[in-house]
């Protein structure tokens, strides 16, 4: 499989819809990007890296990072996760409060923003810093000191951050957060804040196409486990349009309203692709557009 001209394919095929859709205006500190910005990146299960367009531009990561924090805190503490935030997709809004007061305070899976909340508790009550933890685990993992946390990204969002406050604290009130709100809010604004480029995000998430292996050969989970992540991926990964997604592309996916996707071919390959311009339900337009185009094109999906 050539992915070079592959990624230059898809590069000129999606270039009309870049530019479509909106930032994300919530967080000011992301109103403000290029909306014209496209970079996308692969990374094999050897480590070659593949890009086009901007693929070595750091960006807001933003939920993406709920992908690496869950897999951390299942590679620390194991499944007692599942008994605090549950796997089937929400089909509301990611920052939704109105599914946890009927369902007692459990999230329904650990990527909308309640779900990332309790898993982010458990890595903290695990390792005394989850967000460092994170950035480490995110830096070795792509080889290199790049990743970092955004200083004004994470104060933009802590100063927009009320309805995180109000999950946390609901949540809380059913038993089902162990630490002080608001360090488990700043934890998770540091998470969220981390920028990176795609070639580094394809990189840091290859152990998903590795069954569970770390670039150092070393065993994170274990392949049920990573299986697992795979498949909460692929039914909940891209807010309440994963059904969508499911359907045009056929792969595990990760989006963050920061415009990103990363997607996983099991046994192949890890993408990441960037484009700010995001949709109604906050998925990066060009980027849904161009994974579609890789499945198409290479006929690699999990279908
Ligand atoms: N930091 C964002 C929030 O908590 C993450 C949202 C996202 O990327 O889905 O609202």
């Amino acid at each position: 499989m050539n992915y070079q001209s592959v990624l230059e394919r898809i590069a000129e095929d999606v270039a009309p819809q870049v530019g479509h859709g909106t930032p994300a205006e919530y967080i000011p500190a992301l109103a403000s990007v290029d909306p014209h910005r496209f970079g996308m990146a692969i990374a094999d299960v050897d480590g070659n890296v593949y890009g086009v367009g901007d693929w070595r531009q750091p960006f807001s990561t933003q939920s993406i990072t709920k992908v690496f924090t869950l897999a951390l805190a299942l590679a620390h503490g194991g499944d007692d996760l599942w008994e605090r935030v549950g796997r089937e997709p929400s089909g509301n809004p990611f920052n939704s409060l109105v599914q946890l007061e009927y369902e007692s305070g459990i999230p329904r899976n650990p990527f909308i923003n309640a779900g990332a909340l309790v898993v982010t508790d458990r890595l903290l009550t695990l390792t005394g810093d989850a967000s460092r933890e994170l950035l480490e685990f995110l830096r070795q993992e792509c080889g290199n000191d790049r990743p970092s946390f955004d200083t004004e990204v994470a104060e933009s969002e802590s100063a927009a951050g009320s309805r995180n406050a109000a999950l946390a604290h609901f949540m809380a009130s059913y038993g089902n957060i162990a630490n002080p709100v608001p360090t488990l809010l700043d934890h998770y604004f540091w998470q969220c804040s981390i920028e990176m480029s795609c070639a580094d995000l394809a990189l840091a998430a290859r152990f998903l196409a590795r069954h569970g292996l770390r670039a150092d050969d070393s065993r994170l989970l274990s392949r049920s486990e990573a299986k697992q992540i795979n498949a909460v991926m692929l039914t909940c990964g891209t807010y309440d349009a994963a059904g969508e997604f499911a359907y045009r592309v056929g792969l595990p996916g990760k989006s963050g309203v920061g415009g990103g996707i990363v997607a996983v071919v099991p046994g192949r390959c890890t993408l990441c692709v960037w484009s700010p311009g995001l949709d109604e339900q906050g998925n990066s337009v060009a980027g849904v557009a161009a994974l579609d185009r890789f499945t198409t094109l290479t006929g690699l999906s999990v279908f």
